[in-house]
């Protein structure tokens, strides 16, 4: 078998994996990369992406169609607006192959030597690639070794993925539809659920959600997450909380338990099961390292250590949040402190972003995670009803918050929802790392007109010196 030996080895080319590569390649570390599926990994190829690029799609037919029944207030009409949903899941492909692309170009400026093919784990300094095309393996052996082995959906054992004649979706089945169902039950309020579940609404198919708990994105507080309430049912989601699945057949469609333990069916042509997410750490040797786990994750410190010397871990496989910008985050960190820098992985906070429409973001402490960290806080909140920018752009739903400790005025969190609030994370983020004040906020000129006058109208608002409410 072919052998090679470098410093650095990474196994999986997903946001975690390919940045840490990349920054590794920069720093002159000689660094190979694992993939056995596309660069990119979830993210780029059936994640975030494609996800984002479906949302944006349905989002215009949404707008067209409203243009269409002529009752839009801006007075456009058009007439008969059709979607060729071939055409869409063909334009959103040509993005992720773009991007895919492009994290390859990236990886070879970088001067990293990839190898496409799963890798087998032999010890902690030495895995197996075999690659997909028949090649044959190479034995790599590494001085550093990093996990970026990603996550993957978890199934309902009633309706595994593809089963009843491809009926049953994961989420990936959901990116690239053939045809568009009449009627999909989506099951899980989550992040997928939600997100594409009202991108199918808006593709004018009949959507029914079935969740666990008694509301939509349980994971986030109810303030923030009723303007979503709302517009899934004006747009005609219908809604089942607090029910389970027990499972599907063709002609009845999904059996559904609520809490009394009734049971009743729902028709649907396809069933989107999005029930959350599991680390990818079997199937490749990773238990023959005999890591320390934390519950079904593998652990790791501050520096992305796992308890094996170097041999560290990143991404989805080490835990909450499973998102992309942490798992890049993590990537940058451990290719620093393998050049010998002195970096741990300590931000003060991780954004979270859900697309729905409204958007909904939580960067820091909520009031109530404020409460329970014993911190007395002060919390305002501005609404975009009385923001100009919004009313411009008909998106007067929602509001942005902050939260900060009323002794100095310390920003502790924000908080928003409504159309387009993702663009703000950036300075919400900025001004947490930065230790901002209530003040700094306050204080800085935002353009007019903007969405984010709406967050330095928030800040004087928590000072008692709100002017346009
Ligand atoms: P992954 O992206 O899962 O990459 C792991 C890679 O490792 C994969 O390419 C896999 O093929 C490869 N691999 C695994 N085992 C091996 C092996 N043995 N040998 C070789 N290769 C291997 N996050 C956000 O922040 N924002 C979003 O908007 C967002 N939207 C999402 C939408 C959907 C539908 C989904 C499913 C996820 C979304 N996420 C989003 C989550 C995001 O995709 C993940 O958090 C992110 O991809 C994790 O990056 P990672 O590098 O840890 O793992
Ligand atoms: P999720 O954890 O966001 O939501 C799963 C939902 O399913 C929860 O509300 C849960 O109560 C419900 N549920 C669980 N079991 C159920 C059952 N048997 N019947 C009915 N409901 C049930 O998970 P997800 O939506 O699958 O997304 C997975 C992960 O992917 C997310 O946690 C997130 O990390 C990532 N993601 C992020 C984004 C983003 O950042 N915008 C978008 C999509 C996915």
């Amino acid at each position: 078998m072919k052998e090679i030996s470098t410093k650095l080895l990474v196994i999986g080319g997903g946001p975690g994996g390919y940045v840490a590569a990349i920054r590794a390649g920069q720093l002159g570390i000689p660094t190979v990369l694992a993939e056995g599926a596309s660069l990119g990994g979830t993210c780029l190829n059936i994640g975030c992406i494609p996800s984002k690029a479906l949302i944006h799609a349905a989002q215009e037919f949404a707008h067209a169609r409203q243009f269409g029944a002529g009752t839009s207030p801006l007075g456009i009409k058009v007439a008969n607006p059709q979607i060729d949903i071939a055409q869409t899941v063909r334009w959103k492909d040509g993005i992720v192959a773009r991007l895919s692309g492009g994290v390859g170009a990236l990886l070879r400026k970088a001067g990293v030597q990839v190898q496409r093919g799963w890798a087998q784990i032999e010890d902690g300094k030495t895995a197996v690639i075999t690659p997909h095309d028949g090649g044959e393996p190479v034995r790599v052996r590494c001085e550093h070794l990093l996990l970026a082995t990603g996550s993957e959906p978890v199934s309902l054992p009633s309706m595994p993925f593809g089963s009843n004649g491809g009926a049953i979706w994961s989420s990936t089945d959901a990116l690239s539809p053939d045809v568009l169902p009449k009627r999909l039950v989506v099951v899980g309020a989550g992040y997928i659920g939600l997100e594409l579940g009202m991108a199918y609404r808006k593709l004018g198919v009949e959507v029914t959600v079935v969740e666990a708990a008694q509301r939509v994105l349980p994971s986030y507080d109810e303030e923030l997450t009723q303007p979503v309430l709302e517009a899934l049912k004006r747009s005609g989601v219908v809604l089942h909380l607090g029910c389970s699945v027990a499972g599907y057949d063709a002609q009845q469609g999904v059996h559904v338990r609520n809490a009394r333990a009734d049971e009743f069916a729902l028709p649907a042509e396809r069933v989107l099961v999005a029930v959350g997410r599991r680390p990818r750490t079997q199937g490749f040797g990773l238990e023959g390292l005999q890591l320390d786990m934390a519950g079904r994750f593998v652990a790791v410190d501050a520096h992305c250590r796992t308890s094996m010397r170097n041999v560290w871990a990143i991404g989805d496989v080490t835990g909450e949040p499973m998102l992309a910008h942490r798992a890049m985050a993590q990537g940058e960190c451990v290719a620093e402190q393998i050049a010998g820098k002195n970096r741990r992985f300590e931000p003060m906070a991780i954004p979270a972003v859900c697309f729905t429409d409204p958007e909904v973001v939580v960067v820091g402490q909520t009031p109530p995670q404020a409460e329970a960290a014993g911190v007395e806080a002060i919390t305002a909140t501005f609404p975009f009803a009385a923001n100009g920018r919004a009313m411009t752009l008909e998106a007067t739903g929602g509001f942005v918050r902050v939260v900060a400790r009323k002794s100095d005025h310390l920003i502790l969190g924000w908080q928003a929802v409504g159309q387009g609030v993702a663009e703000l994370v950036a300075a919400f983020a900025q001004s947490l790392e930065m230790g901002a004040r209530l003040e700094d906020v306050a204080h800085t000129i935002h353009a007019h007109p903007t969405l984010g006058e709406a967050v330095q109208e928030a800040a004087l608002k928590a000072l008692g010196q709100a002017l346009h409410i």
